[in-house]
């Protein structure tokens, strides 16, 4: 048994050594995408259960790398640890905000919502440089004035934990702009609903674990009709992640959300696939 452990603690420490071998890996792959523009953009439309129309396309950043496809769940945790992200944040804004100018000619009702890292957030200065960066891409983008209105910036939940007046202040600047703010993945941190109401926000996006199988759990349900209702009454738009099945669709539809996104419509598409779509 003594053995036993041995092979135990030596499996472990292989299995550790490997994992800290691909994490180095893709480290270095990572610097070197951005340079080699082995990033893509794909677009996962959001649908308006009133009219049952698109109105907003969430933006997904994809990475192939050596012929697969990497997670943005894997790598964005990787790239925030190094730092990477803001470059990599801007290139996925500035992509984003000319494809915006695109889909106006086009399709001026659809608006695109863009993933912005905590990591961005984290202080006074990143938070400046996020304003100005997006500041920037616009002027260089466009003589008129930019459509910021048609924008959605989403960040995650643990954001608001650390309540700061710095991030107040960025988060109002962003909507002085016209651009909207979402709380991502909500339900999946620690921030109370009464949280919600001290920050400067349009949306929150219930997460896809409470969706899911919602059609299962009567509790689950109460719990994302009581999001919604107390979303409402703080004036802030309600969207659904990750509604996969007609019957999860049905139960959105009684708790009275009113904007949906999910396999169940639409998987991430390409751009061409999104200009088609919406032709
Ligand atoms: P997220 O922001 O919560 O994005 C939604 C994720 O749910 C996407 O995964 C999407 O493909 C997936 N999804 C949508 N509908 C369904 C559904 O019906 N069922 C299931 N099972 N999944 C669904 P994806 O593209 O793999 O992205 C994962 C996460 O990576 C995102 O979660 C976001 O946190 C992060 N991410 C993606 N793009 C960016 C980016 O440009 N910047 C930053 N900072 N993070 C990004
Ligand atoms: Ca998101
Ligand atoms: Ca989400
Ligand atoms: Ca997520």
């Amino acid at each position: 048994s003594k053995d036993e452990g041995r092979d135990c603690f030596h499996f472990f420490t292989e299995q550790m050594q490997q994992n800290a071998e691909r994490t180095a890996n893709l480290h270095a792959a990572l610097k070197l995408a951005l340079d080699s523009h082995a990033f893509e953009l794909y677009f996962q439309p959001i649908i308006c259960l009133t009219t049952n129309k698109i109105i907003r396309a969430e933006v997904l950043l994809r990475w192939e790398h050596e012929g697969k496809f990497v997670s943005p769940e894997e790598f964005i945790p990787l790239a925030e640890s190094s730092g990477l992200i803001v470059d990599l944040g801007h290139w996925v804004r500035q992509e984003s905000m000319s494809f915006l100018l695109t889909l106006q000619e086009t399709s001026p009702d659809i608006g695109l919502s863009i993933n912005v890292s905590m990591y961005e957030f984290w202080s006074h200065s990143l938070q400046d440089n996020l304003i100005n960066s997006i500041l920037n891409i616009a002027l260089n983008l466009t003589a008129e004035p930019f459509p910021f209105d048609m924008l959605t910036i989403e960040i995650t939940e643990s954001l608001l934990m650390k309540q700061h007046n710095h991030l107040i202040a960025s988060l109002q600047k962003l909507r002085n702009m016209g651009i909207k703010i979402a709380v991502d993945d909500f339900g999946t941190g620690y921030s109370s609903l009464s949280y919600l109401s001290h920050f400067p926000i349009d949306q929150i996006k219930i997460d896809k674990s409470f969706i899911q199988n919602s059609d299962h759990s009567i509790k689950q349900q109460a719990l994302v009709k009581a999001i919604t209702t107390l979303s409402h009454a703080l004036d802030l738009n309600v969207v659904a992640e990750g509604v996969e099945s007609v019957e999860e669709l049905e139960f959105v539809r009684t708790a009275e959300i009113e904007a949906v996104q999910g396999f169940y419509f639409y998987r991430p598409m390409t751009k061409a696939s999104l200009l088609r779509l919406l032709d």
